[in-house]
């Protein structure tokens, strides 16, 4: 696995530092396959890359987990990857000849087995189906751009009329939003995919399709089956009603969130969504969660070299609503202009970010709300509260599993935040944290002395911190087997 115990970020990792704060996720696709695109994406400010098990085959996977770690290693910079599970989508089966014109003056059914050339029949890969829909439960097809209702059930089939019509195809998704259906949370295709991202340290596993904290616990448990080496974080994609309902729940069990507004504005009205955004958002901040808004943030960057007005502003708000990340989708996995979409979100983060509010007002809730948090949110307060007094150039937190960082990039510091940890697992958790950027070195666990003596290395090494800076040091480490937590302020000598 990358990054073991680097002792000096390279000069690569001092550019990196220059990055946005907030973090760029970026879906691997057949646009972005090669090593050296791959590692320019770094370069310019991507810190996670998804792959979506929603597609492809888990071989090809292999070669990009591959090419990612040797990119980090090679630049000396923790790179994250989250694997998406694709979870209980379902799906049209065939259709004839791929795709039916849906008419609003006829009537559809859906069927327990197709009928090869009749246009007015469909299955789906959800066997369930038929049992679980409602007499006037919605069917959306196509993204929501075609709609049905249900008018009359027996037990084999159900019948219904169009609300709104258009094309659609074979293997599209197939979205019913009022009612809560029976389809498992993890499908057998993701047991196959949760075994294959463990066995490929797969740093952050996406759980698609999220309805309660019941699904999350169901993950965990099977992770902790297989005893990996390293646990995956997992991010719970918001993307049901169910969900939305649950929220507070969600938030207290998942590592992080996804705003998955894909598939989220067919599930609920599409007008919700930016106000259904700002909640989760706001959710997540409150209870120290990190949170990625995700799905057509620069969509049009898929074919066209800059993105619409209304994009960039997509963009700018979610980093003001206080989004920890944001992803590219399509605009990389498929779209012309793979590298060009990072070098504008990273504009455009960058841009906006000096009017990002501090939040140490914020209330807080939840596990953060807890007893030993409370003291990690302390600290970390104090430790900003003392850079923003003396004027430090740097907050450096020394941290072992990613709490005391997150603890202050939750608080969406101006300065810039360095993590030194040990741990190569938790410098890449910390590539989901806003304004936070993290180095692996074995001296976080050596006296304040040998810490001390590595910020200055690092300072001189990367250019980043000059004699006469001030930099205020911040964490829980078992400096001279004390188990204490620390907050010491340094001047560069
Ligand atoms: C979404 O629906 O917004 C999303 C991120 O999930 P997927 O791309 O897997 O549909």
């Amino acid at each position: 696995m990358g990054n073991e115990k680097a002792t000096h970020p390279s000069s690569a990792m001092h550019r990196r530092t220059q990055h946005a704060k907030t973090k760029i996720v970026a879906t691997v696709g057949p646009a972005c396959q090669s090593p050296d695109l791959l590692r320019k994406m770094v370069t310019t400010g991507v810190t996670i890359f998804r792959l979506n098990f929603a597609h492809g085959v888990n071989d090809e996977k292999t070669e990009r987990v591959s090419d990612i770690r040797n990119i980090a290693d090679e630049l000396g910079t923790p790179v994250a990857i989250l694997g998406d599970l694709g979870g209980p989508k379902i799906r049209l089966g065939e259709l004839p000849n791929g795709m039916v014109e849906v008419e609003s003056s006829t009537r559809y059914a859906f069927v327990r087995e197709a009928d090869p050339g009749d246009l007015t029949t469909f299955t789906t890969t959800y066997e369930g189906l038929i049992n679980d829909l409602q007499l006037e439960s919605r069917i959306l097809l196509a993204d929501g751009a075609v709609s049905l209702r249900v008018i009359e059930k027996d037990k084999d089939k159900v019948v219904c009329n169009v609300v709104q019509a258009g094309l659609v195809r074979s293997g599209q998704g197939v979205n019913i939003p009022d009612i809560e259906l029976r389809v498992p949370s993890i499908t057998d295709k993701d047991r196959i995919d949760i075994q294959w991202m463990l066995a490929h340290g797969i740093d952050l596993i996406g759980l698609s399709f999220v309805r309660s904290g019941n699904d999350i616990r169901e993950l965990r448990r099977i992770i902790e089956k297989y005893k990996p080496v390293q646990k995956p974080r997992i991010v719970a994609k918001i993307e049901k009603p169910e969900a939305v309902k649950r929220l507070n729940e969600i938030v207290a069990e998942a590592d992080a969130i996804m705003v998955a507004r894909g598939d989220l504005g067919v599930e609920v009205d599409i007008v919700r969504v930016p106000g259904i955004q700002k909640e989760i958002i706001r959710t997540c901040n409150r209870h120290g969660v990190p949170v990625i808004t995700a799905t057509q943030m620069l969509d049009s960057m898929e074919r066209n070299r800059m993105p619409t007005r209304a994009e960039a502003s997509d963009v700018a708000n979610a980093v003001l609503d206080g989004t920890d990340a944001v992803m590219l989708s399509g605009e990389t996995a498929i779209g012309a202009y793979p590298l060009e979409a990072v070098r504008m979100m990273a504009n455009i983060v960058t841009e906006v970010e000096p009017l990002v509010q501090s939040r140490e007002e914020l209330p807080i809730e939840g596990s953060l709300g807890n007893a030993a948090l409370q003291t990690t949110r302390a600290i970390a307060l104090c430790a900003m509260h003392a850079a923003k007094q003396l004027d430090a150039h740097r907050i450096v937190v020394v941290t072992r599993s990613g709490k005391t960082a997150l603890a202050v990039s939750g608080l969406r510091n101006a300065m810039p935040v360095l993590a030194l940890t040990e741990s190569s697992e938790t410098a890449r958790w910390l590539c989901i944290a806003w304004g936070v950027s993290a180095v692996v070195t074995d001296a976080c666990e050596g006296t304040p002395q040998r810490l001390i003596a590595f910020i200055e290395d690092w300072g001189r090494q990367t250019h980043a911190l000059e004699q006469g800076d001030r930099v205020v040091l911040v964490g829980a480490s078992d400096w001279e087997k004390t188990e204490k937590d620390l907050l010491l302020v340094h001047t560069i000598t």
